[in-house]
């Protein structure tokens, strides 16, 4: 009999999450990877890399040590170097090594490759997130450089290794490099047109003179930046080193101190006629970084699912161990009843934008899909981004005073939560692009919504829902009630995901998530007969 004494091991305590295979180990992941056909032994093998005991140590020791700003030297030199602790770097070789900032354009023939990279930024967010940002910002800056292909050739082959390299050397030096974005400055973050950055042509390149309120990652090699050219907003390229080697002109002010994302750094900085190439036409700044919020906004969406899921597994690692009145938590109706639930919200958040990616996939030849891409992807950041905090703070709950600890990893997902909501896009911005998107092409978003609810119809009856939708779209107060529009379409095209994908739970989320009073907290919804198999799913491990 333990004595219960500091020396006594725990008794009555979950025991550490880890070791496990997170992709094998999550059955709506599995079921989504399988629809698509992906390879999932391959897909195995990488989650249980991410999670593995000794990766989310990684993770954990990446946030407690977080990058530090090297303005100057000792002697006064200008270094503008940010130091990352080797656990930071360790995750970077190894989300680069699987390919997740680039493989989606490698025109390989593997099947689905934007959803076999999202299964993999799904599972490496989960043993860390903050190194997602330069990853995803990679992956989506060679969208946006689709639109200037000389520069795109040049630089790929560097993009495309598998090879993380974070010396500060010229680009053309390095074994591979990663990708940075600066658009948002102190006057305008959203409205980016509002951007005072200016850009003075010096025969084939600019030179830029302004400044970034805030832009992350700030030892990628190079940045896709926004600058007002004499055409007006135009996007640019900027690396790091001029073409002659030395260092550009770019002068960092300080690093954001944020709530989370830790182990990431986001810097302030000014450029002072640093050199940069234009990406796209002079004028088109807008229209050419659109390609790369796209990316963004979509990985958002999927890292944020990816953020609930891991705080979700965690929180039934500990209920099916720890005993609270002589009853294992996870026998306790009440808790099952509120794990239920949040399975549920994952389940249907899951389908969502794996149909998404999909989507993606086919988009350039199926304009239904391309349609579909362009109304859905703000509206699926905004569901399941806003969504995440919650979905975390009920699954820190679940371990009771533990959770709260920052002994265990919940705090720093809590922390994390609200982020992918905010960048690339608050929410009111996303719903507000939803109405920009059906206000452009009605016909294009009133078939995407039709389709949708032709797909839902086996399940549940959305028509119901769809009428009001489309009153308050042609109604004179559209715009503030953009978010009712936005979340509604997003649960529409949530549960036809379900229902395309034969899920058993797809009638469940109409009943308790598009009807009757307005969701309030997990675990009040009643599942019925649902709940067994909800439960029994989330912990198929
Ligand atoms: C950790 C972190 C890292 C970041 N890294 C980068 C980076 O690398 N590069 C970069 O360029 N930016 C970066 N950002 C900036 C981020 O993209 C912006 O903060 C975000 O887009 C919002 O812009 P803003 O802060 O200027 O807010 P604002 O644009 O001022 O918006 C404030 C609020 O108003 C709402 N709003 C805006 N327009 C409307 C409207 N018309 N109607 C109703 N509501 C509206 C928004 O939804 C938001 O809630 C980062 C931010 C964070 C927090």
């Amino acid at each position: 009999m333990s004595s219960g004494l500091l020396e006594d091991a725990s008794f009555n305590q979950s025991p550490a999450f880890g070791d496990v295979d997170l992709f094998s180990a999550d059955r709506p992941l599995a079921d989504a990877a399988q629809r698509a056909g992906l390879d999932l032994a391959n897909l195995s093998a990488c989650g249980k890399d991410y999670g593995a005991a000794t990766t989310f140590d990684l993770g954990r020791i990446a946030n407690e040590n977080p990058p530090r700003l090297h303005l100057v030297d000792g002697k006064g030199n200008r270094l503008d170097y940010v130091e990352f602790h080797p656990a930071y770097h360790a995750m970077m070789a190894k989300s680069i090594g699987h390919g997740i900032h680039a493989s989606a354009h490698d025109g390989s023939d593997e099947p689905g490759p934007v959803s076999t990279r999202a299964v993999r930024l799904y599972l490496a967010t989960q043993a860390e997130s903050g190194h997602m940002c330069p990853v995803t910002m990679t992956h989506a800056c060679i969208g946006a450089l689709r639109s200037e292909p000389a520069l795109l050739a040049k630089w790929l082959p560097r993009i495309q290794t598998r090879t993380y390299d974070p010396r500060p050397l010229p680009w053309w030096e390095k074994n591979g490099v990663t990708l940075g974005m600066g658009m948002t400055e102190r006057q305008g973050g959203t409205d980016v047109r509002a951007n005072i950055t200016r850009a003075v042509a010096h025969g084939d390149h600019v030179e830029i003179t302004g400044h970034k309120w805030f832009m992350s990652a700030p030892m990628c090699d190079a940045f896709l930046v926004l600058a007002q050219a004499e055409g007006g907003l135009t996007c640019y390229l900027m690396p790091r080193y001029r073409p002659d080697g030395s260092r550009n002109q770019i002068r960092f002010q300080r690093l954001k101190d944020k709530l989370g994302n830790k182990s990431n750094a986001s810097s302030e900085v000014e450029f002072h006629g640093a050199y940069a190439e234009r990406v796209g036409a002079e004028g088109a700044g807008v229209r050419t970084i659109i390609e790369m919020v796209n990316l963004t906004r979509l990985d958002c969406a999927i890292a944020s699912a990816a953020q609930s899921r891991i705080a979700l597994s965690q929180a039934l690692n500990h209920i099916r161990n720890r005993s609270v009145f002589q009853r294992r938590l996870v026998d306790q109706p009440s808790m099952r009843a509120t794990v239920a639930d949040l399975a549920l919200e994952l389940e249907a958040q899951v389908a969502l934008v794996f149909r998404l990616c999909r989507a993606s996939e086919r988009a350039h030849d199926d304009p239904a899909e391309a349609a579909y891409v362009r109304l859905l992807t703000p509206a699926a950041k905004f569901l399941v981004c806003k969504s995440t905090p919650q979905l975390v703070y009920e699954s820190l709950e679940c371990l009771g005073g533990n959770g709260y600890t920052e002994d265990l990893p919940l705090a720093r997902y809590f922390r994390e939560s609200p982020l992918n909501a905010i960048w690339e896009g608050s929410g009111n911005v996303m719903a507000l692009d939803v109405l920009r998107a059906a206000g452009r092409h009605p016909d294009q978003a009133m078939a995407t919504v039709s389709a949708l609810a032709k797909t839902a119809a086996v399940a549940f009856d959305v028509r119901p829902l769809t009428e009001t939708l489309a009153k308050v779209l042609q109604s004179g107060d559209a715009e503030r009630r953009a978010r009712f529009l936005c979340e509604g379409l997003a649960k529409i095209a949530a549960l036809a995901a379900l229902a395309e994908a034969k899920s058993d739970f797809a009638t469940l989320y109409g009943d308790t998530r598009l009807t009757g009073a307005k969701f309030a907290q997990f675990g009040t919804a009643d599942l019925g007969s649902a709940e067994q198999a909800l439960v029994d799913r989330a912990l198929a491990a």
